[in-house]
């Protein structure tokens, strides 16, 4: 008998859950409040680069780069499925100095990571203007992160659950979830709003920035951090890398529009976008790109990310017939295809090809690091 399968949240992590566990044979039923893809999953710039936020050596950045070694074979699967190309591009992100400060960053990057083995490259302004052209003259240097880049998280959400919509799993839009069904410690399903109750072997929570309103009891809590983008058409051919400085970062679209992002802010559940925000980033923006003067300003637009105390997603077991697999931050992107292969692991086979105790959504919260990583 094959397993029975709830995943509450149809962002990216949830469509590629239910995917891969029927993809091994389950029986998987989504339930999306609303309508597949259109929270954070949607906001996103689809950077995938593990190494440009990483502090040092670490579980986080060891799962993301695990997840981008399984990025080409995860996009061109879902490609074959279901036709959509996700416009994985991993041409390297490109972080320029603007400022003595950024060099002393840029610096202190290139030293642990280079020492640690990690591809990446130390660049002058020369060799950063012969990657691209017409960027602000006042760039004193670089780093490089060759074969990381960007992929387009709305094509790749919609692909997921087509795929999985494919593979058999009845993806429910419009379904809220408002509580888990409990028999004893054991959780055996959900309470939808309409009072329906569905029964599960196991239920999988990927409610993204919402989860923690379903599972209050886990001590690491899920909170909402706000980012705001905007998107500028550019009428030229895009640029190649993803360029990143410490104020705004620039994803460039096949297309040839151009993201920039983007805010972290800590609003409660109000997605806005505010004028100061703008300011700030259009201003970055052009102080890195100054070609954007002559684009058209094309929209704007924020999203919940899902963040935690201590920057680290909750993926794994909670109680029995539970796990979760949220809290993704700004990875989530990054993280999809690496969690739905662990998630559909734990659940399978009681164990994981990779230890998940980092990411248990059991562990201890920090006591005060709270702000410094929000
Ligand atoms: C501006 C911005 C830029 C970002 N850039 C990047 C990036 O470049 N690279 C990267 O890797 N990540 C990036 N991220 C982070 C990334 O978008 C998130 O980590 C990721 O989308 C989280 O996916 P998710 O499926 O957990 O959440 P979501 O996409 O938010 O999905 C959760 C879903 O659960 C549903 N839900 C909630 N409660 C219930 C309920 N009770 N019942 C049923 N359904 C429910 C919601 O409606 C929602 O659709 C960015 C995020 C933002 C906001």
């Amino acid at each position: 008998m094959s397993l029975k399968i709830i995943v509450i949240g149809g962002g990216i992590i949830g469509c590629a859950i239910a995917r891969e566990l029927a993809g091994a044979g389950c029986r998987v039923t989504l339930l999306e409040r609303g309508k597949v893809g259109s929270e954070a999953s949607s906001a996103a710039a689809g950077i995938l680069c593990p190494q440009l936020e990483a502090e040092g050596p670490s579980p986080l950045l060891d799962l993301g780069l695990g997840s981008l070694a399984l990025y080409a074979d995860f996009v061109e699967a879902v490609r074959r499925e279901t036709g959509i190309d996700a416009e994985l591009d991993t041409a390297g992100t490109l972080v320029p100095d603007l400022t003595r400060d950024d060099v002393l960053a840029s610096e202190r990057v290139f030293r642990w990571q280079h020492d640690a083995g990690l591809p990446i490259e130390r660049l002058s302004a020369e060799e950063i203007a012969g990657l691209e052209g017409h960027l602000s003259g006042s760039i004193l240097g670089g780093i490089f992160f060759p074969k990381t880049g960007r992929v387009n998280p709305v094509a790749l959400t919609r692909a997921l659950a087509l795929s999985a919509r494919a593979r058999g799993v009845d993806i429910r839009e419009g379904c809220p979830v408002v509580s888990l069904r409990t028999t004893g410690e054991r959780i055996i399903g959900a309470v939808l709003a309409d009072g329906q109750i569905l029964e599960a072997d196991s239920t999988v929570l990927a409610s993204g920035a919402w989860s923690s309103a379903l599972v209050p009891k886990i001590r690491i809590q899920v909170v909402p951090v706000r980012g705001q983008m905007l998107v500028f058409e550019t009428h030229r051919p895009p640029r190649r890398h993803v360029l990143v400085t410490p104020r705004a970062y620039l994803a460039f679209r096949r297309d040839g529009s151009v993201l920039v992002g983007s805010t972290t802010e800590l609003a409660g559940f109000e997605k806005r976008v505010t004028p100061k925000a703008m300011m700030k980033l259009i201003a970055s923006a052009m102080a890195l790109d100054p070609t954007l003067e002559s684009a058209d300003f094309a929209g704007a637009w924020s999203g919940l990310r899902p963040g935690t105390s201590d920057g680290l997603p909750l993926i794994g077991p909670v109680r029995p017939g539970l796990v979760t697999a949220t809290g993704h931050y700004r990875n989530g992107i990054l993280l999809a295809p690496i969690t739905a292969a662990l998630i559909t692991e734990s659940i399978l086979r009681g164990q994981t090809s990779r230890s998940l105790e980092p990411f248990s959504p059991l562990r201890e919260p920090p006591a005060a690091r709270t702000e410094a990583v929000l």
